[in-house]
């Protein structure tokens, strides 16, 4: 399956130490399969598989991370940065309306997302007015009317005698005379990509001038994504997506498509056929999705919860809410033997070149003493110390479990507390307390 490949692949990079030309291709296979698999069009794995490779065999390995984690790092981040990043905010222009026109095919979801879009700016304290100009489908103005008046939000409608650009200039001209802040244009789709759509399109375009053109694309459509995102923003110029149908078993590949052919941010993400079910888009999650959140997903988490040293800012967030655990702890120690003695890191740190000899031989051994204990704790008492403080039956197990008394496992766990408390100090800025030293 994919992550056992993907593993290989991985594996394939053990044993280096860097990633270059010449080992990375495998391990590249298996990023085009999986965005494959994905439905990602070709055309965009192509080039995001060249970037991926550029970026990886340029980046610098850290001492101490295996090149085969590296890679996966720089796939998901490359990933998420492709995605935009963050979410992107709707358009809200202080010249009111903001007018938002929906564009799509028929089926997208166009008519469901104004009304999502309508319920979500109402959530948010602004108040929009939806335009029907969908003239061909007789149902579509009734299936406006009734999603507005469910979620009790204006529609307005010219019936469907008038051209859609008429009805939206229409439309537009009573929102601002009513104070509406918020323009939401539904239109026509067709059952695929034709000039009579686009010409159409442009003209609504040219009649409302709108701040925000949102393609509504469905997220089943896979591949064609590429090629429709392409001729829209070609002959429209789209602003955003709405990626809609996520609530299906599509693995989200359009997004990644939508975003690298048009240059534009995917804003929102449908996940269900009910007005509520409408999500920011967040390109972390939609990374997690393409890559397959039951396999190539867990095991990039795994692979970054094996790079010994850990993200420096993550471990720093941990040190300012102090929850630096047992096995933060196993893995600070890992590095430390790494980069040679305690003795040579501790001097590293600024105030703390007065060490002596003495202290340091001491903290060594302190250091071993912990090490030992902690190879006795469970899992959870690693991650949440509290339990051992909490609770003596475990102290003594572990105690007992790595060939201490009870007293010492007790000093280690005050000791590696006062630690917490002084990381926590350190990097908060409040400097070094008492220039303790070593912990113990
Ligand atoms: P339009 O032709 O582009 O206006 O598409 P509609 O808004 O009429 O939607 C077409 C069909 O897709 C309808 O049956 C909707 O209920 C359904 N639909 C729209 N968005 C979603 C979604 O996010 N999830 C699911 N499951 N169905 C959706
Ligand atoms: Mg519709």
């Amino acid at each position: 399956d994919l992550s056992a490949s993907f593993e290989d692949a991985i594996k394939g990079l053990r044993g280096e130490n860097k990633i270059s030309e010449e080992n990375i291709g495998p391990a590249l296979k298996q990023v085009r399969r999986a965005l494959l698999e994905a439905d990602v069009s070709l055309s965009v794995v192509k080039e995001f598989v060249a970037e991926v490779g550029q970026k990886a065999i340029g980046a610098e390995v850290v001492r101490g991370v295996k090149p085969g984690q590296k890679f996966v790092e720089v796939v998901k981040q490359e990933l998420v940065e492709v995605m935009g990043g963050e979410n992107a905010p709707l358009a809200n222009v202080s010249e009111k309306p903001t007018v938002i026109l929906m564009a799509g095919l028929q089926g997208a979801g166009k008519t469901t997302a104004t009304a999502k879009l309508a319920l979500h700016l109402k959530d948010q304290g602004r108040k929009a007015l939806m335009v029907a100009a969908d003239v061909y489908r007789p149902a579509a103005i009734e299936q406006l009317t009734t999603l507005g008046s469910q979620i009790d939000i204006d529609v307005f409608s010219l019936g469907s005698n008038l051209k859609p650009e008429q009805i939206a200039a229409s439309g537009l001209e009573k929102a601002r005379n009513e104070g509406f802040d918020t323009l939401l244009v539904d239109t026509a789709g067709r059952l695929q990509i034709d000039s009579e759509m686009m010409d159409e399109m442009v003209r609504i375009r040219s009649a409302v001038n709108p701040d925000e053109v949102l393609l509504v694309v469905d997220s089943m459509i896979g591949q064609e994504a590429a090629e429709l995102t392409r001729a829209f923003h070609e002959k429209v110029g789209i602003t955003g997506a709405v990626l809609t149908k996520l609530d299906g078993d599509s693995r989200g590949g359009a997004a990644l498509s939508i975003k690298k052919i048009s240059g534009k941010p995917i804003k929102f993400i449908g996940t269900g056929e009910k007005v509520e079910a409408l999500e920011p888009f967040h390109p972390e999650r939609m990374a997690s999705r393409i890559l397959g959140m039951g396999d190539v997903l867990t095991l990039v988490e795994k692979a970054q919860k094996e790079v010994e040293i850990a993200d420096a800012e993550q471990m720093q967030k941990k040190f300012q809410e102090a929850s630096f655990d047992f096995s933060d702890f196993v893995k600070q120690m890992r590095l430390i033997k790494r980069m040679g003695s305690l003795g040579g890191l501790m001097k590293m740190i600024p105030g703390m070149n007065k060490i002596d000899d003495g202290m340091i031989k001491s903290g060594e051994e302190q250091l071993k003493r912990i090490e030992a204990m902690i190879g006795s704790m469970t899992p959870a008492e690693r991650t949440q110390p509290e339990l051992l403080a909490a609770q003596p039956s475990r102290r003594r197990r572990v105690a007992l479990g790595s060939g201490h008394t009870p007293a010492d496992m007790d000093k280690v766990l005050a000791d590696f507390q006062k630690m917490r408390g002084f990381m926590k100090q350190m990097s908060s800025g409040a400097g070094i307390p008492g220039m303790g030293g070593l912990p113990g």
